[in-house]
């Protein structure tokens, strides 16, 4: 592979072009081993960003697609229909929680995140009301476009670089207490009280359920989440839950409000939802929200994309949420959590790590320094692993398939690179 031509013309994810860092040129992948062109094989630990959770190059996903291409690899949305659509979105109201009725299909986790953000602000201008405002939490994650970036925590997205163009929307601060801690209503204080301050002008609460991922891989207590249901009832405010990073299982429950026992006003469900084959995403909502935005001036719903349902992701996430259908899954990210329970509080005891965490298929070990990345990146593949930490934290997510012995590797890994 020709290095020196990337590192002088592609752009990677979050990457300087006048001090590119170093990539692994990756040829396949198989179950969850990713081999790099020198033959070396990585045991994978990141499950490609949350989505690869049945692991690659999966002969029931590949089957699905070879499939579907020879049918029809993509056909426009708009007049038109698909068995691969119609099937998902019957499997996706079923999986979700009872009030979510009305699924839109969209291209990635950020642009799911906008439409739910239309969703709010359509509805709320069909009511006769004006309100644009969003409250969120700080350490939130909801994408790299403009409105997923404008409730996405302010100084890991630069929101100072953006003034004058981004919306300026409303943060609490994020939970503090961790999922097994005991309850203590404090945790919702600050929450509650910009709520009550300033719900005439919020259209909708937005947040990741129980784990707020790639903006500090925090772990909080399933009661914080019931009380911003139970909040967002009082003050009349829609509720959006972006499960994008944690839904299909990876928290040990299929959806990660259902920790909390609530369903939101609005869903946003993608990465793991074609078993990381390709991007797809989708938002769904309730019958009387769906209704209430296409009884407004517009008439309809405001968003359309040109790859809106495409046939050959739908049918792949058709394959792979008939492996979750299984039940399979529940075994495997128990087993998974039982030895993260297990393993990370020895890598604890090093006097690098700040703490450990841990929920279902995802461990934490967060340091008081920032790694270095260079440094720490070889470590790993030196290793035998992939793992991609950033700033203070070095986290896994791998694929439900993963073994003890593979398991083992990934957190010995870790261990061998705080020396
Ligand atoms: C990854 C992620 C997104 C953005 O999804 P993309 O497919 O990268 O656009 C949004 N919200 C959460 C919680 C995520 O983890």
């Amino acid at each position: 592979m020709d290095l020196d031509y990337d590192r002088q013309h592609v752009w990677h994810p979050y990457t300087s072009t006048i001090n590119p860092l170093p990539c692994y040129p990756v040829t396949h992948a198989d179950g969850v081993t990713l081999y790099l062109e020198d033959g070396r094989a990585l045991i994978d630990g990141m499950s490609s960003w949350w989505s690869a959770i049945h692991g690659y190059n999966h002969p029931v996903l590949n089957q699905a697609a070879k499939d579907q291409l020879d049918k029809m690899s993509h056909v426009m949305f708009g007049g038109l229909t698909h068995q691969p659509a119609v099937e998902l979105c019957r499997k996706l109201i079923a999986m979700t929680p009872e009030p979510l009725q009305q699924v839109f299909l969209a291209d990635s986790g950020s642009v799911s995140v906008e439409v739910a953000l239309k969703m709010a602000l359509q509805y709320w201008h069909a009511k006769g009301e004006s309100r644009a405002k969003f409250l969120t939490l700080r350490h939130g994650y909801h994408g790299d476009t403009f409105a997923a970036m404008s409730v996405t925590d302010p100084d890991n997205s630069m929101h100072s670089l953006y003034k004058g163009f981004l919306p300026e929307h409303l943060f609490a601060d994020s939970p503090e207490l961790g999922f097994h801690d005991t309850w203590d209503e404090r945790d919702i204080a600050d929450f509650a009280a910009k709520l009550e301050t300033n719900h005439q002008d919020i259209a909708a609460v937005i947040l990741e359920p129980v784990v707020q991922g790639a903006g500090g891989m925090r772990i909080y207590h399933p009661t914080y989440l019931r009380r911003v249901r139970e909040l967002c009832d009082v003050y009349g405010v829609l509720l959006i839950v972006d499960e994008i990073a944690t839904g299909f299982g990876r928290t040990g429950k299929l959806f990660a409000c259902e920790h909390a026992g609530i369903s939101p006003d609005i869903m946003c469900v993608g990465k793991a939802l074609t078993g990381g084959y390709m991007t797809l995403a989708a938002t769904l909502t309730t019958k009387h929200l769906a209704d209430t935005v296409c009884s407004g001036a517009a008439g309809c719903f405001m968003h359309g994309p040109t790859f809106m349902g495409n046939p050959l992701a739908c049918a792949v996430a058709n394959a792979s949420l008939s492996l979750l259908e299984t039940g399979e899954w529940q075994h495997q990210v128990s087993r998974i959590e039982a030895q993260l329970a297990e393993l990370l509080p020895a890598v604890a005891q090093s006097d690098k790590v700040k703490a450990v965490r841990w929920l279902g298929a995802i461990g934490v070990v967060e340091l008081y320094e920032p790694v270095d990345m260079v440094r720490i990146q070889q470590s790993f593949v030196d290793n035998g692993v992939w793992i991609r930490p950033f700033g203070k934290l070095i986290y896994i997510m791998p694929p439900f398939i993963i073994s003890n012995q593979q398991l083992n590797k990934l957190i010995f890994a870790i261990l061998q690179s705080l020396h």
